[in-house]
């Protein structure tokens, strides 16, 4: 019998799934739980792009389509980079994937050779590994201490010739942080020097809340270095549709466009349909949920920063706060131990890496009610710890 191919063993279970199964058990007994550990919008995808969806299919979009999705998506989609991301990218150089994480997939399989590295700030999201070590290459993590600036100089000096891609997540997942261009500039410009690219994961890109949302590709002098990667699924609510997009310019996206035939050979037609839909039609549900998330961080930021004990960095993008709680050190112990006695589900800062040891991830894609139910019960749990 033959054993699993070696790469399979290079990863092990995401922590933070770990943490979504005893939730769940914690549940089905009954428990009274505040879930914020969860990565996806608590909205329902407009119901103009459903329609659009049911319409297509009616119409017969049930085909394959083109692999690199379908005209009106894919000018859709370069028309929504250019304007709301300053982005230059044709409609030829953008290829439809089931989701951002295809697209990421597909993109490390285009760039990273066997033995070669990707280079991520530390905490990441958990898939940049497993799509490095798929890839046969590996990861390595930079650390970026507390409040997670993108600190260039830790990741220039880390880089060398044996690098072949860099991913930056900003907004990140999990510190909320949006990465400054100075920081980005410099890691771009090293990335090129080493023939190596930087994949510019922007699946967040449409939740920036105190600056205008900027590309990391309209930032830098080296544009054709950068793959940039973008979704529908948090900023439209569609993250079960799984629609998004790599951008790049050729020789990747021709590449791209290869390694994808053997991947998914394209996004379910009908999906892309309610792509168009999403992009082009009405804009106030997106708006709506915008503002519903900018009020939200408001109000997390703001509790946060009167609960001793805990600091979080204000979150400036995606949904998510960062809490650096005193003592932990076991953010997986400490993230079970405030489910059984609380009843509040947060993701621990383990599962995106070393550096994310000792933290924990609040999502606040939950309601304004629900959110003020957990930070106040997060509240009394460390008050009643600190007194006993
Ligand atoms: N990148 C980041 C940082 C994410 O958090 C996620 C999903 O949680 C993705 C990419 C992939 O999103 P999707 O495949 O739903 O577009």
């Amino acid at each position: 019998m033959h054993d699993l191919a070696a790469r399979v063993d290079a990863f092990g279970r995401s922590q933070i799934r770990v943490m979504f199964d005893h939730a769940e058990a914690a549940a089905a007994s009954g428990a009274d739980l505040v879930r914020l550990e969860v990565g996806e919008p608590d909205f329902d995808t407009p119901a103009h792009v459903t329609e659009a969806a049911f319409e297509a299919a009616r119409d017969g979009a049930t085909d394959y389509t083109a692999s690199v999705g379908i005209g009106p998506l894919r000018d859709a989609i370069a028309d929504t980079l250019q304007t709301e991301y300053d982005l230059a990218y044709g409609p030829d150089q953008v290829v439809a994937t089931t989701g951002g994480m295809e697209a990421l997939h597909v993109a490390t399989l285009t760039l990273v050779d066997p033995g070669e590295s990707v280079f991520v700030p530390s905490p990441a999201w958990p898939n940049y590994e497993i799509h490095a070590a798929l890839a046969g290459g590996h990861l390595e993590s930079v650390e970026l201490p507390y409040p997670y600036d993108l600190d260039a100089d830790r990741l220039i000096d880390a880089m060398d010739d044996d690098t072949a891609a860099v991913v930056l997540t900003t907004p990140s997942n999990p510190t909320g942080r949006v990465y400054d261009p100075t920081p980005i500039r410099r890691v771009t410009a090293a990335a090129a020097e080493h023939d190596a690219y930087v994949i510019a994961d922007e699946v967040y890109a449409g939740l920036t809340y105190d600056r205008d949302p900027t590309g990391i590709a309209a930032l830098v002098d080296q544009p054709e270095r950068v793959v940039t990667v973008g979704s529908l699924s948090k900023t439209h609510a569609m993250t079960g549709w799984r629609l998004g997009w790599l951008a790049a310019a050729d020789p990747v996206v021709e590449g791209a466009t290869r390694v994808r035939e053997a991947t998914t050979s394209c996004p379910a037609a009908p999906a892309q349909h309610a792509g168009v839909a999403a992009l082009t039609g009405p804009a106030a549900p997106e708006a709506r949920m915008y503002e519903a998330f900018r009020e939200r961080r408001d109000y997390v930021a703001e509790r946060l920063n009167g609960i001793d004990g805990v600091r979080a960095p204000r979150p400036e993008g995606a949904f998510y706060a960062f809490l650096d709680v005193a003592d932990v050190t076991d953010s997986l112990a400490f993230a079970r131990r405030l489910l059984e006695e609380t009843g509040v589900v947060l993701a621990p800062g383990s599962g995106f890496g070393a550096g994310g040891e000792g933290r924990l991830r609040l999502s606040f894609a939950n309601s304004l009610d629900r959110l003020e139910e957990g930070l106040d019960r997060l509240e009394a749990f460390l008050e009643e710890a600190e007194s006993t």
